[in-house]
């Protein structure tokens, strides 16, 4: 008997409110648990952001990777704590941005702003690692200097229709 075959209704409506379009989560062995280590060795990287600037850890997240479904970097449950990564995004450049970002509505229960790059509907091509951080620490009420070089993106952002990812 293997009870993860069958997610139980709580589950499989909380999946259906998330509006994961076809995703499962994928059984938890051992190639399934080193992806997962690479979300949570960013979460980890967080927690010493935080307290590097004086500030209280995460709560303790919930991380679930999943398989299939659309080509969604990340989903998250508003301020449950729980961020769910496809397989497809591990790996990926963006992945630091992408839990950046899920932390964000995971924890604090951030809304979209198409104003922010962190909290923008898309992964925006332009934004790094740097200012992803700086934004992920301004959320949580960390003083964190404006540098020029946000000020040059934020610049060069402003053109018509930037390309989204
Ligand atoms: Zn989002």
């Amino acid at each position: 008997m293997n009870k993860r075959n069958r997610p139980s209704r709580q589950r499989r409506e909380r999946l259906g409110k998330q509006g994961h379009r076809g995703h499962h989560e994928m059984k938890m062995d051992d190639s399934v648990y080193q992806l997962r280590r690479q979300v949570i060795r960013i979460i980890y990287k967080v927690n010493d952001l935080l307290a590097d600037h004086g500030l209280d850890a995460l709560p303790r997240i919930q991380v679930r990777i999943v398989d299939g479904g659309c080509g969604t970097a990340g989903f998250a449950r508003m301020g449950r704590n729980a961020v769910w990564i496809p397989k497809s995004t591990i790996g990926k450049d963006y992945l630091y941005r992408v839990v950046l970002h899920e932390l964000l509505h995971a924890v604090l229960a951030t809304e979209h702003d198409l104003n922010c790059k962190l909290m923008h509907t898309h992964v925006q091509p332009d934004l790094t690692d740097a200012e992803a951080t700086r934004i992920f620490l301004r959320y949580f009420g960390a003083e964190v200097d404006a540098r020029a070089e946000d000020i040059a993106e934020h610049l060069s952002h402003t053109g018509p229709n930037p390309s989204y990812v």
